[in-house]
C-alpha cells in the first residue's frame, strides 16, 4: 500500500489541475490515468477540435481571398498531413503534461483505479490510498442503440478518421455535432445534419441557435430538423445507407453520432466507496465538490455541470486551495461561465439567454443587432453578425452577452468579466469603441 494526502482519479483537465495545486500546496499527490495524460480536451476534445477549425478558417479565407484581389491558384488540402501534424502535436502536449506533473512532483500511476473503500484505490493489483481522493473520470461519448450504429463513429472516430469522407451525416444538435460539421463542410465535404427536436444547441440564446441554422444552410449544410436515424446499413462498396423516419434515405461515407456524452464512473467500483452515481453516471456534489462520502470529492464533467475544461480546472484549484490551503471557503461559483461554440460562424454567450432573464426578472430590456463585418464588406461570402444584450432591473444590470458571427470567439473573454462584475449597459455606453471592429458594436447599442 503507498499512502498519499491526496490522490486525483483522472489525469485530465480536472484531475493534473488539482493535484499539481495540492502538490504546490504541500501535499504528497498522486494522478492515476488509464489512457493518455492531457484526457478528453487535449487528446479527443478541444484540442485536436479547434486545429481542424483553424484548417477549416483557413480553407474559408481562401475563398474570401478573391474579394481582396488575390487569384488563388489550385489549392489541394491533404487531410492525412493535417492528422500526421495534430496527431504530433496532441503527442507534444501529452509529453509536457507528464513533465509538469514531474516538476511539481506529483507521481503519476498508470492505470485504471478502482476504489476498494472509501479511502484506498486498486489499480492493477496495487493499493493506494489518501485522505483525500478526488474523482475526474471525465466522460465518454454515448451512441443511441440504434441497428448499425456500429456502422457511425462518435466524436473519438472523428478525431482518429485517416481520410475525410466525402459525404458525412453528423446526428446530434449539440455543440460538438455543429462544430464538426461546420469543420468538415468547411473543409469541403457534402454535410447532411440529422437533428431530432426543431433546434440546434437547445440551451442557447434563440438567436443565437436561429442566426447559427440559417448560415450552416446558407454555407450548404443540409440541416434536417424533427429527424429521426431509423437504421444504419454498410453497402457492399463501403458507403453507408441511413434510413430516417418519414422514409428518407442518405448514402454517405461516414456517419458522425454526437448524441451526447455519459460519465466514466460505472467500472470505478464506487459502492465500495459508499458511493453511486445517477442514470448518466453523473456523482452529485455539493457547492464545494464534496461527494456524499467524507473526503471523496467529484469535479468536471462527471458532476454533470458546465462540462467544459476551464470548469474542471477552476474546480480542481479551489478544491486543492480548500483542503492544503486552508481556505475554507474555496469553491467554485458555477453562475455566469463564458462558453464559445467553434462554429461557423463562431458563437461567444455569458450569462442568460432572453428566455432564462424573463422568468427570473421582472423587468427585462433587450438590445440587439445585426450586421456584415467589415471583413466580409469585400467578400463573397457574406455571413452575419448578430448580438444581443440582456438586461435586467431598473439598472439595467447586464445578465446576459450572446454573440454569433466573425471573431466572437475571441471578442467573449473581456465581456464576460464585465458582466461577472455586474456591469450596467450604462457602463458599456460609458466605455469607447475599439474602431473599426465588430465588439465595438457591443458598447454602442441603443
Ligand atoms: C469533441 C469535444 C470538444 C470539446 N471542446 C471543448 C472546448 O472547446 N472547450 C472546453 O472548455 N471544453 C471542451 N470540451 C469538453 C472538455 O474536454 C471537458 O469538459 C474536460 O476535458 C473535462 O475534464 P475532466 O477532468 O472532467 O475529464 P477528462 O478531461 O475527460 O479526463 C478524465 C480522464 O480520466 C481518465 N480515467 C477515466 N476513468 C479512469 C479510471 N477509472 N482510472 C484512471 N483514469 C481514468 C480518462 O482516461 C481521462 O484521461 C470538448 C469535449 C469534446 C468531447
Amino acid at each position: 500500500m503507498r499512502n498519499y494526502d491526496f490522490i486525483a482519479i483522472g489525469g485530465g483537465s480536472g484531475g493534473v489541475a488539482s493535484a499539481r495545486r495540492a502538490a504546490e500546496y504541500g501535499a504528497r499527490a498522486l494522478v492515476v490515468e488509464a489512457a493518455r495524460l492531457g484526457g478528453t480536451c487535449v487528446n479527443v476534445g478541444c484540442v485536436p477540435k479547434k486545429v481542424m477549425w483553424y484548417a477549416a478558417n483557413l480553407a474559408q479565407a481562401m475563398r474570401d481571398a478573391p474579394g481582396y484581389g488575390f487569384t488563388v491558384g489550385s489549392t489541394h488540402f491533404d487531410w492525412p498531413t493535417l492528422k500526421a501534424r495534430r496527431d504530433a502535436y496532441v503527442l507534444r502536449l501529452n509529453g509536457i503534461y507528464a513533465s509538469m506533473l514531474d516538476k511539481a512532483g506529483v507521481d503519476v500511476v498508470r492505470g485504471f483505479a478502482r476504489f476498494v473503500d472509501a479511502h484506498t484505490i486498486e489499480v492493477d493489483g496495487e493499493r493506494f490510498s489518501a485522505p483525500h481522493i478526488v474523482i475526474a473520470t471525465g466522460g465518454r461519448p454515448e451512441v443511441p442503440d440504434t441497428p448499425g450504429a456500429e456502422f457511425g463513429i462518435d466524436s473519438d472516430g472523428f478525431f482518429a478518421l485517416e481520410t475525410q469522407p466525402r459525404r458525412v451525416a453528423v446526428v446530434g444538435a449539440g455543440y460538438i455535432a455543429v462544430e464538426l460539421a461546420g469543420v468538415l463542410n468547411a473543409l469541403g465535404s457534402t454535410v447532411h445534419m440529422l437533428v431530432r427536436g426543431p433546434h440546434l444547441l437547445r440551451p442557447f440564446d434563440a438567436m443565437l441557435r436561429d442566426e447559427l441554422g440559417a448560415q450552416m444552410r446558407e454555407d450548404g449544410v443540409d440541416l434536417r430538423f424533427g429527424t429521426r436515424v431509423e437504421a444504419v446499413t454498410r453497402q457492399a462498396d463501403g458507403s453507408l445507407r441511413v434510413a430516417c423516419d418519414g422514409g428518407g434515405v442518405l448514402e454517405v461515407d461516414a456517419l458522425v453520432w454526437a448524441t451526447g456524452r455519459r460519465a466514466n464512473t460505472d467500472r470505478l467500483r464506487l459502492e465500495a466507496a459508499g458511493l453511486s452515481a445517477d442514470a448518466r453516471g453523473m456523482v452529485a456534489t455539493d457547492a464545494f465538490q464534496n461527494t456524499g462520502v467524507d473526503g471523496i470529492y467529484a469535479i468536471g464533467d462527471i458532476t454533470g455541470r458546465a462540462e467544459l475544461t476551464p470548469v474542471a480546472i477552476a474546480a480542481g484549484r479551489r478544491l486543492a486551495a480548500r483542503l492544503f490551503l486552508g481556505q475554507k471557503d474555496s469553491k467554485l461559483d458555477y453562475d455566469t461561465i463564458p462558453t464559445v461554440v467553434f462554429s461557423h460562424p463562431p458563437i461567444g454567450t455569458v450569462g442568460l439567454t432572453e428566455e432564462e432573464a424573463r422568468a427570473c426578472h421582472e423587468q427585462v430590456k433587450v438590445y440587439g443587432t445585426r450586421f456584415t463585418g467589415m471583413y466580409h464588406a469585400l467578400t463573397e461570402h457574406r455571413p452575419r453578425t448578430s448580438m444581443k444584450l440582456i438586461c435586467a432591473g431598473a439598472d439595467e444590470r447586464i445578465v446576459g452577452a450572446h454573440v454569433i458571427g466573425e471573431g466572437a470567439d475571441e471578442m467573449l473573454q473581456g465581456f464576460a468579466v464585465a458582466v461577472k462584475m455586474g456591469a450596467r449597459k450604462r457602463d458599456f455606453d460609458d466605455t469607447i469603441a475599439i474602431h473599426p471592429t465588430s465588439a465595438e458594436e457591443f458598447v454602442t447599442l441603443r
